[in-house]
């Protein structure tokens, strides 16, 4: 068997736990499995690489940051590699160059295009354990680049991908995807399964155990994942295409305190003004999230739109610049909002579900300011505040707790 195993910072956050990952995989090692292992730098060492960063420039170029971020994976690797070889095992780590893990441009948010497996492929055949560092790439200019924070889950799904594993194990600080990020909710409770749409919309609005990317890689190349626990052997999540068991209504809760909302009040209320401001928007490069349009009255409305909290100002700046363009009386910002979601693949059958989710937050007394739905999800925007209370209150009403 090929297997790939990730370890997230927590659990190579020490000599003590880089020792102990060593000798877990040197377990599969030695039954006979080839073992490739994707690590993430140590601890919180990358928020200490960006905060290192800011103390010499506020707004450091992206390519130098990635240049500087891409140091931690190595270390950790590295001291992998050691604490294996004190064990007697042959090993040997890979940054993204050696393997040559091609991706896309953009510096801090580039994309996996491509993974060359013949370097690994020889290693393997040599009967050694590969340590490739999770989280970077090497883009067209042969410079170092980053997959976004929390990208080595994303590189590891993608290795497994290109070498056809077996497995792809996640480990992490928790023992599994549970109904809500259990430090928020103390009654979450663990997911046996759970489908890669669910889990992509999870991740995709806040639930950080896992990278969005890489469920949406792993959905795309069929790679069942397994998350599960660095610190304990219980049995962990399958993320896979159908999940057995039956359906439920909801299957899970997430948090986003990462948003932001802006309102451009007094536009014109005549065809094309959205589409002006929404271009605006992508050529200075902001990602939208949701989006409200209020009702015209008096010739004019108002457009509110999400976006995370690090493109804010930029969004603020393009539509300033962009007064005469727009025509608009005046913008709101709202740095202090986050978004609560409900996601479950049976509420595409079920009326009422919004309606419980509304209900749980109105007897809470929390207001809503947005609200945004697809098949399998409901969003709504509520302020910072409340945040922790909502999501509390919805994973309480929908009955996931213990
Ligand atoms: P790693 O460093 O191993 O990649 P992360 O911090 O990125 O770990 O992800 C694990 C964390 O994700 C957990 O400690 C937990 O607080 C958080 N989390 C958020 N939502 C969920 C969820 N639905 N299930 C489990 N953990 C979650
Ligand atoms: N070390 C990177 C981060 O902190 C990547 C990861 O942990 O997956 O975002
Ligand atoms: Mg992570």
């Amino acid at each position: 068997m090929l297997i790939v195993k990730k370890f997230g910072g927590t659990s190579v956050g020490s000599p003590e736990r880089i020792m102990n990952v060593a000798i877990r995989c040197v377990e599969d090692y030695k039954k006979g499995n080839d073992v490739v292992v994707v690590l993430s730098a140590m601890g919180k060492s990358t928020d200490e690489l960006i905060d290192l960063a800011h103390k010499v420039n506020p707004k450091p170029p992206k390519r130098e940051l990635d240049m500087l971020m891409t140091t931690g994976e190595q270390v950790s690797v590295a001291m992998m590699a050691m604490a294996m070889d004190s064990l007697g095992v042959r090993a040997v780590s890979l940054n993204a160059f050696q393997v040559a893990m091609h991706t896309t441009s953009q510096y801090g948010s580039a994309r996996l295009k491509r993974i060359d497996s013949e370097r690994i492929r020889h290693e393997l055949e040599d009967r050694k354990i590969v340590i490739v560092t999770g989280f970077q790439g090497v883009n067209k200019y042969d410079d170092y680049t980053t997959l976004g924070r929390g990208g080595s889950d994303t590189t590891a799904v993608a290795l497994a991908a290109a070498l056809h594993a077996d497995s792809c194990e996640i480990y992490t600080d928790v023992d599994g995807v549970y109904t809500m990020d259990p430090r928020v909710v103390k009654t979450a409770k663990k997911l046996p399964e759970i489908t890669y749409d669910e889990m992509l919309e999870l991740a995709s609005l806040g639930a950080g155990v896992l990278h969005n990317r890489s469920v949406e890689m792993a959905k795309k190349y069929g790679v069942p994942l397994v998350v599960r626990s660095s610190l304990n052997y219980s049995e962990g999540t399958v993320v896979k295409e159908d999940a057995k068991v039956e359906r439920m209504l909801i299957s899970g809760v997430a948090l986003d305190k990462d948003a932001d909302r802006v309102s451009v009040i007094g536009l014109k209320d005549r065809p094309g003004v959205a589409f002006r401001l929404f271009d605006v928007l992508a050529k200075a490069g902001i990602n939208i999230d949701m989006i409200l349009q209020s009702i015209g009255r008096e010739g004019t409305k108002d457009i509110s739109f999400t976006c995370s909290d690090g493109d804010m100002d930029d969004a603020i700046k393009a539509i300033e610049t962009n007064k005469e363009r727009l025509q608009y009386s005046a913008i709101e910002s709202r740095p202090d909002v986050a978004k609560v979601s409900i996601v479950g693949a049976g509420m595409m059958t079920n009326p009422g579900v919004a309606a419980k989710m509304f209900e749980a937050l109105y007897n809470e007394d929390i207001n809503i300011n947005m609200i945004s739905t697809s098949e399998i999800r409901v969003t709504v925007l509520v302020d910072l505040k409340d945040a922790d209370r909502a999501a509390n209150a919805v994973h309480e009403a929908f009955g996931l707790g213990d």
